[in-house]
């Protein structure tokens, strides 16, 4: 059962440097360093969408309410009333949403992305430790 050959080198690039406190570019050692956030931003805006269009799948029952509650109040109090539920649904849906996307941009951003770029060489490259 020794299957194993040589024993397992983890050291290809040193890890020796801190990646808390200061970014540092990993070939010119620049600090100029700037984050791109794709993730974040790209999950916001995804997370809007979905947040709204789940939103909007909730208008029926918000406008059906909103209506329903808007009819003590005549016609126009059903119409009122149906807009609100259907505005209230897509908003919170939609901020939530984005709160949400937002955040798991953020795990993608320092897990998945080359995240940072040095702005003197141009090199990207990542938080994340392999
Ligand atoms: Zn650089």
């Amino acid at each position: 059962m020794e299957t194993i050959g040589t024993p397992f080198q983890p050291n290809l690039v040193a890890p020796t440097k801190a990646a808390t406190s200061i970014l540092q570019c990993p070939r010119c050692e620049s600090m100029r360093i700037e984050k791109k956030d794709y993730g974040r931003k790209a999950g916001g805006i995804i997370g809007t969408a979905a947040g709204t269009t789940a939103g909007f799948a909730g208008i029926a029952s918000g406008a059906n309410i909103g209506a329903t509650a808007g009819l003590i109040a005549g016609p126009l109090g059903a119409a009122l009333g149906g807009i609100a539920g259907a505005l209230l649904g897509g908003l919170i849906g939609g901020s939530v949403g984005c709160a949400t996307g937002a955040k798991l941009g953020e795990v993608i951003d320092d897990t998945v992305f080359d995240n940072y770029v040095c702005l003197d060489c141009g090199h990207t490259f990542g938080n994340h430790h392999t």
